[in-house]
């Protein structure tokens, strides 16, 4: 089945939804057994989505991790209370003391800062590589290296990896491989074609796809799924079935959302690139974009999320009156719901440690939610027209 299919029936168990369409929200601590014969089979089948205590989940984390499976073909998803600690638990379940971490460069910045903080705290130490080093990695890998951690494109800087040339890498040298997949909500890209061993996401940005909801997922292969389940839970992750419920809801029209974020934003882009002020234009589909090979031959499509690199004749002040005058792209962090976005950046070589970054160069990015496309276009020519006459 098309992943679209999918996602319409996915999780739609009789014991998970009854006879509606919809998976109730289940909220639970305690469960009751019929009998001490069926709180045994409970507990051997505890990490099987069989009831047990409230922590193991319940019914909607069922459908919802059931769903999450179909769609990325995975052995099985942990969902977490944020993206952040969907990573966090990810990297803490599989490096101890000792171990060493080869971590991407245009990697999100707490991510960067786990590394730097808790990681550090624990004894183990990161590398950083270039997002574009592909095959290249093998040089990096050192007898302790345990795990090896993309992210594609970067949310920011928007380097697509080659994620294929690296994971053949890893396996080769028995390397653990984890890709933050948040840009392509794993219906842009499965990771686990192109040989990822965890795949981690912010749900929070297109799955849950409505800016109501902070919740990760990480998804993985059989032969890590099981540690990647225990250590989860022994950390105490568990998350809310009203969050799980509304993700739930996100992914049924992941798709469709999807096609129109796509749409808007080519509309949108096609504009954006004419602009005098616009020095790079930092979006997957175009050359200009580190990485595009890569993404063309990977990728099943883009999405509203782009960047690009105002000229450096444009000051800083300048770029925050267009952004203050902008009544449509709200300004906030975040992406992947139904609105428009900007964020501009600045002095990006803070969060860089093997890639140069000229701190001269002030990116700006868009999202481009589901208005309609003319309307968002009108919204920039005016702000650019600030951005001109400042
Ligand atoms: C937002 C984001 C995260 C973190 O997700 P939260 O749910 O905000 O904790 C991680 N990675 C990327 C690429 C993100 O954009």
């Amino acid at each position: 089945m098309k992943s679209k299919t999918q996602l319409v029936t996915a999780g739609r168990k009789k014991a998970w939804a009854g006879s509606v369409v919809n998976p109730s929200v289940q909220r639970a601590s305690t469960v009751l057994f019929e009998s001490v014969a069926d709180m045994r089979h409970a507990i051997r089948h505890r990490a099987d989505a069989v009831p047990f205590y409230g922590r193991r989940g319940t019914s909607t984390s069922f459908a919802f991790a059931d769903s999450m499976v179909q769609l990325e073909g995975s052995a099985g998803c942990y969902a977490y209370p944020s993206g952040t600690a969907a990573l966090a638990n990810s990297l803490l379940a599989f490096l101890k003391t000792g171990d060493h971490l080869l971590m991407v460069d245009s990697v999100y910045e707490p991510t960067r800062d786990l590394c730097a903080g808790v990681l550090k705290n624990i004894g183990v130490e990161t590398t950083y590589y270039d997002p574009l080093i592909g095959g290249d990695i093998a040089r990096l890998i050192k007898p302790n290296t345990k795990v090896i951690f993309l992210e594609s494109p970067g949310s920011i800087t928007m380097e697509v990896q080659d994620v294929p040339a690296i994971t053949k890498v890893a396996r080769e040298k028995g390397v653990i491989t984890m890709l933050d997949n948040t840009w392509a909500a794993s219906y842009l890209f499965n990771p686990f074609e192109y040989g990822v061993d965890i795949s981690i996401q912010a749900a929070t940005k297109y799955i849950v796809g409505h800016s109501d909801v902070m919740l990760g997922t990480a998804s993985a292969t059989e032969k890590y799924w099981p540690r990647l389940r225990e250590h989860s839970y022994q950390l105490g992750q568990c998350t809310s079935p009203d969050d799980l419920y509304l993700a739930l809801r996100g992914l049924r029209t992941l798709p469709a959302r999807m096609a129109q974020h796509q749409l808007h934003t080519e509309k949108v882009v096609s504009w954006v690139r004419q602009q005098p002020e616009v020095a790079k234009l930092l979006h997957p589909n175009f050359a200009s974009c580190p990485g595009h090979d890569a993404f063309v031959r990977d990728f099943e499509g883009s999405n509203g999320l782009f960047s690009f690199i105002v000229d450096p004749a444009i000051s800083k002040a300048a770029i925050e009156a267009m952004v203050d005058h902008l009544s449509l792209f709200k300004l906030g962090f975040s992406w992947g719901g139904f609105e428009s976005l900007i964020m501009f950046y600045d002095g990006l070589s803070r969060i860089r440690s093997v890639t140069k970054w000229d701190d001269a160069q002030i990116i700006v990015r868009l999202h481009i939610g589901l208005e309609d496309p003319d309307d968002l276009i009108a919204d920039l020519e005016s702000g650019f027209s600030v951005l001109r006459n400042f």
